[in-house]
C-alpha cells in the first residue's frame, strides 16, 4: 500500500486525492490531504466571490471526495518553517503531491505602488473571503472612487464586490465584518482598467454579462476606445468566446445611467505608469494611453490620463511562491516538472509531484484542474513499483505530534462548519465565516 501526501486542498489538491483512490486498487492507497488552514476547499472557500454560490456549491463536490475513508484530510499542517520540514514529509510518506497553487500576486512595478490604499485583488479577495491572514483594513473606508487594474474574471470579482450594495451581500457567508465596511461604502465610481483592447481581455462572457446587470450599479463604456480595437470592429475572425465579450460590451454602448446608481466604468488602452499621491494615500492613478500594435500588443502613445481613485486594486494575476525544498523558476512562479513529475536538475525526482497552479501557472477555470491532477497521477502510478520500495512511518500522524503539530481533522473541520451556521444563527444571516485564527483553530481543535 503506497501512502501518499498531498499538500494543499483546493481544486487541484482534492482532485489529486479523487484520481489517486479512482485509478488504484481498493486498498493500494492511502492519502492525507494537507493543509496549512483548519479548512479544506483552497481557493473554493478563500478566492471564489460569495456571490457566486453556484461556484461555490462546488464544495459539496470536494466534500464527497474527502469523506472517501481512503482519504484523510489533516488541517493546521504547514509544511515549510514553522511546520514540517519538506524533507521530513519525504520520510513520512511514498510520495509527495504539492498542489499548493499560486499564493502571491504579480506586482505592477510602478511607483506609487506601495502607498497606503493601494492593494493587490488578492488582499481584498482574502478580506471579504474572511482568510484567517487577511488584514483587517476596511478597503473602502473614506473612498468615493475605486480603479481596478487588470481585465481578468479577478478583476471583474473585485469591481463586481464593489459595486454590491450590502442588501445583496447579507444573504451570503461574507464575514460580518466585510459586510458592515461595504455597508458603509461611499464608492460610487469604479473604473476597471485593461492596457489593451476589449478583444484581448481575460474575462469570460458570463462573468462580463454579470457585471451588466447588477440591481445597484450600471455599467459603461467608452466608444471611441471600443473603436480603436480592429477586432472589435469587425469580430467575424474572432474565436466565439472573444465575439460573445464583444457582443456583450456593444450593447452597454449609449446605455443610460439610473438616477443613484453606481457606475461601473469599463475602459481600454489604459496602462498604468503611476499611483499619485495625495495626503500620504492614493489620490489618482495615472494611466498612458495605449494604441494597437496591429499585432495582439500595445504601444505607448506619450498621452496622459489620471483617474482619481481612493482606492486602487491591482489584479494582475497570481504568482506562485517556492515550495520549500523544491526547484522553482522564478518567471513562471512554477515547479519544473514533466507530465507532473518534478525535475531537479532536469530529471523526475521519483516521489515528487505537482499539480494545480504551481505545475501550469495560475490559469483555467476550476474544471481545468481535473485533467491536470489526472495527468499528474498517471505519472505518480507508474512510479509506484519504485515507490513501494521505500520504508515509511506506520503512522504520519505521530510523527507530526512529535514535531509538536495538532491537525484539525475532518471531525474538526465540520466542526468549525457548525460554529459558523451558529454564528450566522446569531447575526440573523445564514452560516457566517469565521474570519481569525483563534475561533477556527478553537472550533477545530475542539470537534478534532
Ligand atoms: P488573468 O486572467 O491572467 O488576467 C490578468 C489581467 O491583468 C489581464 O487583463 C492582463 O492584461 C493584466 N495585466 C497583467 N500585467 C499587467 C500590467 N503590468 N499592467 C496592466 N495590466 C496587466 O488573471 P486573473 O484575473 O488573476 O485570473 C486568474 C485565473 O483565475 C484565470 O484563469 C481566471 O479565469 C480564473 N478565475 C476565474 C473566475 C471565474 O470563473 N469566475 C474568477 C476568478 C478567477 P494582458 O492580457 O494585457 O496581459
Amino acid at each position: 500500500m503506497l501512502r501518499i501526501a498531498v499538500v494543499g486542498s483546493g481544486p487541484s489538491g482534492v482532485y489529486t486525492a479523487q484520481s489517486l483512490v479512482e485509478q488504484s486498487a481498493a486498498d493500494a492507497v492511502r492519502v492525507d490531504v494537507l493543509d496549512r488552514l483548519p479548512c479544506p476547499y483552497g481557493l473554493v472557500r478563500y478566492g471564489v466571490a460569495p456571490d457566486h454560490e453556484k461556484i461555490k456549491s462546488l464544495q459539496n463536490n470536494l466534500r464527497s471526495v474527502l469523506e472517501d475513508g481512503r482519504i484523510r484530510f489533516l488541517g493546521h499542517v504547514e509544511v515549510g518553517p514553522g511546520g514540517v520540514p519538506a524533507e521530513v514529509l519525504r520520510q513520512l510518506y511514498h510520495a509527495v503531491v504539492y498542489c499548493v497553487g499560486a499564493k502571491s500576486d504579480r506586482h505592477l512595478g510602478i511607483p506609487g505602488e506601495e502607498l497606503p490604499g493601494s492593494f493587490s485583488a488578492t488582499e481584498f479577495v482574502s478580506w471579504y473571503s474572511a482568510h484567517p491572514d487577511s488584514d483587517p483594513d476596511a478597503f473602502v473606508l473614506g473612498a468615493r472612487s475605486a480603479v481596478v487594474i487588470g481585465a481578468g474574471n479577478v478583476a471583474v470579482d473585485v469591481a463586481r464586490m464593489l459595486a454590491r450594495g450590502a442588501d445583496e451581500l447579507r444573504p451570503t457567508d461574507v464575514p460580518q465584518s466585510a459586510l458592515g465596511a461595504l455597508a458603509v461604502s461611499r464608492v460610487r465610481e469604479v473604473h476597471m482598467a485593461a492596457r489593451r483592447g476589449p478583444s484581448q481581455a481575460r474575462f469570460t462572457t458570463k462573468e462580463l454579462r454579470e457585471l451588466g446587470s447588477l440591481p445597484g450599479a450600471d455599467a459603461t463604456v467608452v466608444v471611441d476606445e471600443l473603436a480603436r480595437d480592429p477586432d472589435f470592429v469587425d469580430p467575424a475572425a474572432l474565436p466565439a468566446p472573444v465575439r460573445r465579450n464583444v457582443a456583450v460590451l456593444r450593447g452597454w454602448v449609449g446605455r443610460p445611467v439610473r438616477p443613484g446608481a453606481r457606475r461601473l466604468n469599463l475602459r481600454f488602452y489604459l496602462r498604468p505608469v503611476e499611483i499619485l499621491e495625495r495626503d500620504g494615500r492614493v489620490g489618482a492613478v495615472r494611466f498612458e494611453r495605449t494604441a494597437p500594435d496591429g499585432s495582439g500588443g500595445v504601444l505607448g502613445t506619450g498621452t496622459y490620463e489620471d483617474i482619481e481613485a481612493h482606492l486602487v486594486l491591482r489584479a494582475v494575476g497570481y504568482l506562485g511562491v517556492p515550495p520549500q525544498g523544491l526547484p522553482f523558476d522564478p518567471a513562471t512562479g512554477t515547479v519544473p516538472h514533466a507530465a507532473g513529475r518534478v525535475l531537479r536538475a532536469g530529471k523526475p525526482s521519483p516521489g515528487e509531484y505537482v499539480a494545480g497552479w504551481i505545475k501550469r501557472g495560475p490559469t483555467g477555470v476550476i474544471g481545468t484542474n481535473r485533467p491536470c491532477a489526472k495527468e499528474t497521477v498517471a505519472s505518480l502510478l507508474a512510479d509506484a513499483p519504485l515507490l513501494a520500495g521505500r520504508t515509511v512511518v506506520a503512522e504520519p500522524l505521530d510523527a507530526l505530534g512529535e514535531l509538536g503539530l495538532r491537525p484539525v481533522t475532518w471531525q474538526g473541520w465540520l466542526a468549525i462548519e457548525r460554529a459558523e451556521a451558529e454564528l450566522g444563527r446569531s447575526l440573523g444571516r445564514r452560516s457566517v465565516k469565521i474570519p481569525d485564527w483563534d475561533g477556527l483553530l478553537a472550533a477545530g481543535h475542539d470537534g478534532s
